[in-house]
């Protein structure tokens, strides 16, 4: 599974995000084309799993036909400081939604109000703030918070994933008139329809590699039936092209996605990257070349763990789409 052309990546984020000051993954050139495997390290094999698949499609198969040219993305700015906010915001690349990480452990309430003051600022009244708080919260706490934070922010587009289950989404969202967005309650869960079935969320947030591929995405949208934001997990522009294949194939895209997260990462494996112009991203193939990698290729002890990673997580018994 090894042989052939496979590169492991190692590259600095410009900020820390969700608890990373670096991130890394592994790409891997099938007959369709380059594809990207990056679990977080805190999944296990088993999680992985879905990863894995959705690197096999990118590599073997390639994806469905676009349905549109162009995907207008969020600009995402971590839990940094106000001036930080503003500055991500203004180098955006012209987007007109911003993602705000809030919620960060260690900062107050007053951090994140000046962080969307600073947002909203940069963005002007005809942009779109959100907020993603990485199931942070418990109900009271988010209800508390979300009505001071909507004020912060002008009005806020959605909040995601504020609390952690499905009941607690389906809680919050009687008391709040903030819309809800699922995230980790689809990712992450045993059972990704419990939240249309629940009316926990007014849309949700889907992910190529955690969900297992852009066809698993495409068929679990038709089932959910609620509005999709496509969002990266941080990925390289080979990993983001993955997403950015899925928001295209979407028969309806009504919100900006999360995909303009490659200018977090310092470096890419490209030095032509997926980065957003004008607020959106071409749809298009992502090669990898020599002279980008040479910057990012891991070291040996990284690119070893990863290689033992692909073994192990090659190597469990296969799993059903329909599992997924
Ligand atoms: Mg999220």
């Amino acid at each position: 599974m090894l042989a052939g052309d496979v590169v492991v990546w190692s590259v600095p984020l410009r900020s820390r995000f969700r608890g990373l000051t670096v991130r890394d993954g592994v790409l891997v050139r099938g007959d369709a084309g380059w594809a990207e495997f990056s679990p977080f390290w805190d999944y296990d094999d088993e999680e992985s799993a879905s990863w894995w698949r959705a690197t096999r499609e990118a590599a073997d198969e390639g994806w469905p036909a676009p349905v549109r040219d162009r995907v207008p993305v969020n600009v995402t700015v971590p839990a940094v400081d106000a001036a930080t906010a503003r500055r991500i915001v203004l180098a955006s690349g012209g987007c007109r939604t911003a993602k705000v990480k809030v919620a960060e452990p260690g900062q107050s309430l007053s951090d994140e109000v000046a962080r969307l003051e600073a947002v909203r600022d940069a963005l002007g009244p005809g942009g779109a703030v959100r907020v993603d708080a990485n199931a942070a919260w418990d109900v009271d706490e988010a209800v508390r918070r979300l009505a001071v934070l909507d004020r912060a922010a002008g009005g806020l587009e959605y909040a995601e994933q504020p609390v952690p289950t499905v009941e607690d989404l389906a809680a919050l969202r009687r008391r709040t008139h903030v819309p809800i967005a699922a995230d980790e309650s689809i990712r992450r869960a045993a059972d990704p329809l419990a939240v249309a079935r629940a009316g926990a969320a007014d849309l949700v947030v889907l992910k190529v590699q955690p969900l297992g591929g852009v066809r698993a995405c495409l068929e679990l949208a038709e089932r959910i039936g609620l509005p999709v934001v496509v969002s990266s997990a941080l990925e390289s522009s080979v990993g983001l092209a993955a997403g950015v294949a899925l928001a295209a194939a979407l028969p309806e895209l009504p919100y900006a996605c999360g995909l303009g997260t490659g200018r977090l990462l310092a470096a890419d494996v490209t030095l032509d990257p997926l980065l957003p112009v004008d607020g959106a991203l071409p749809v298009r193939a992502v090669v990898p070349d020599e002279a980008a990698l040479a910057a990012a290729v891991a070291p040996d002890d990284v690119a070893a763990r990863w290689r033992e990673r692909v073994r192990r997580v090659c190597a469990l018994p296969a799993r059903g789409r329909d599992q997924a």
